[in-house]
């Protein structure tokens, strides 16, 4: 039988128990039952030889002695009777005791004295034992012998015995249903765990479709659903990033191409003006520049998403770094002929986040507005929106997302028709940083947009907790 540990650990360890809880009972039963029934004894025949010894005056008269031997036998009782001298003078037939002989001198002191004699009596090799309550026998103030009355234990040993007998069967029966009780649920115990256990090592050798097939409503039950959501989030993972490698070499060898292509066309000298020699430089230049780019942003986001990027939080007034990012992108709007309009609430709370990630995530919105938005305005407002909250819009009035394409602008990679982004050399990881830069500092970011109206993009931030600021 292939005992495994579980069940060694869990079986031992409640039969143990139920062994702790078993012995002591049984001992207790067994106190308690041969206490009583001893205490019941001891009073019987304490009584009787009281009385006895009350109605007798004198040892002399025989016949009074066979009555009260006679008299013993109803009460189911022995009884003996000495003299003065401690001589056996009547006694009911018990082996050891005879008539003629004497008790011991002790005992005989001991009545001598007015006081009881009480004793266990055991005449070998019978196995019967007697308990035994001997009186003296006084007439007026002179002591005339003595009446013991003997009662045999017989019946409780044989009581006792029985009732040890029954414990220990009852205790050998209990032991057996609980040892197969144990071994069936620690069986039905272990059955799952073992099961789980292959499964998760399966999947971790790579067979992520792997599942753990119980379904139990309980700590296993949960237990198995656990292995199988992480198996189905690693499968996720995984096609992720076949899909996240498979995109990142696509959008490295584009512009590789493109920079593969035109060199060539220079070193060949296959151009016919200096104009077109400058013109593919200057392709060459901005695919270099997109080359970077999309490294720069291929590495923030592989850190953001790895949990890797650390921040520097600590109280920013957000209105400040609004203020100082639309100085940094105002010439690009100018160069487009785009006025940066803005409405900043003054005194905005502090929110708890990291200055140049806050900036880094302005700097972007804007520039996408710029970038895709030919003529009209862009917008900046600030304000709180609650007690607690402060939220930030960024609206153009530019060329607009379609409606089926805001559920996945935040992806990576997403570029809406891909010619227009690559047309402005977008890399469609901008989004997909930003929506990670604002949710690591506790914020939300949605889009509205309309084809060919303009877009607007909402940044939310909870405002710093004034207990916490120190
Ligand atoms: P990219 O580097 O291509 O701009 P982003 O992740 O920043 O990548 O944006 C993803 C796509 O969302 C872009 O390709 C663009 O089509 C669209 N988009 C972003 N911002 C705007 C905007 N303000 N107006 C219109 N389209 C936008």
């Amino acid at each position: 039988m292939n005992l495994n540990r579980i069940v060694l650990k869990w079986g031992g360890s409640i039969l143990l128990l139920f062994l702790i809880v078993l012995i002591p009972t049984g001992f207790i039963l067994h106190t308690i039952y041969s206490g009583l029934y001893y205490n019941d004894k001891e009073e019987e025949i304490n009584d009787l030889s009281s009385r006895y010894a009350n109605a007798m005056k004198s040892v002399q008269d025989r016949d009074i002695l066979q009555m009260f031997v006679t008299l013993s036998g109803f009460t189911n009782n022995e009884v003996y009777i000495v003299d003065k001298d401690g001589m056996i003078v009547a006694d009911s037939g018990i082996a050891g005791i005879v008539a003629g002989e004497k008790i011991k001198a002790n005992e005989l002191a001991t009545l001598k004295k007015g006081e009881a004699v009480d004793k266990e009596y055991h005449f070998l090799p019978s196995t019967e034992r007697f308990l035994v309550s001997g009186k003296p026998i006084f007439n007026e103030d002179s002591f005339e012998g003595g009446m013991f009355v003997m009662s045999s234990l017989d019946a409780i040993d044989q009581s006792l015995t029985q009732v040890k007998l029954l414990v220990i069967l009852s205790g050998i029966v209990a032991f057996m249903i609980a040892s197969g009780f144990i071994f069936v649920l620690s069986r039905k115990l272990s059955a799952p765990l073992l099961e789980m256990e292959k499964a998760t090592r399966k999947i971790s050798r790579g067979h992520l479709q792997t599942r753990v097939n119980i379904s139990s409503d309980d700590e296993i039950g949960h237990l198995a659903a656990a292995i199988n959501d992480l198996a189905v989030e690693l499968e996720r993972y995984r096609s992720n990033r076949q899909e996240f490698f498979a995109t990142i070499s696509h959008e490295l060898r584009t512009p590789i191409t493109y920079l593969e292509g035109y060199a060539n066309v220079l070193k060949n000298e296959l151009y016919e003006t200096e104009e077109e020699k400058k013109k593919y430089l200057s392709i060459i230049s901005d695919e270099t520049k997109r080359l970077v780019r999309l490294i720069n942003d291929l590495f923030e986001l592989a850190k953001a998403e790895e949990e890797q990027l650390t921040l520097e939080k600590e109280l920013v007034d957000v209105r400040k770094i609004i203020d100082g990012v639309i100085v940094k992108v105002s010439l690009k709007a100018e160069e487009k002929g785009l006025n940066i309009e803005k409405n900043l609430t003054k005194h905005t709370q502090l929110v708890q986040g990291d200055q140049q990630r806050m900036e880094q995530i302005f700097i972007n919105l804007l520039e996408n507005a710029i970038q895709y938005t030919e003529s009209g305005k862009i917008k900046v407002d600030l304000h709180e929106i609650s007690s607690n909250q402060v939220k930030v819009t960024i609206s153009d009035t530019g060329m607009g997302i379609p409606d089926e394409e805001i559920p996945f602008i935040f992806e990576r990679f997403h570029r809406v028709e891909k010619s227009r982004s690559r047309d402005f050399g977008g890399t469609g990881l901008g989004l997909s940083i930003v929506k990670k830069l604002v949710e690591m500092q506790n914020g939300t970011i949605h889009v509205k947009s309309t084809l060919g109206k303009g877009t607007t993009f909402e940044v939310i931030f909870p405002t710093a907790d004034k207990t916490s600021l120190s």
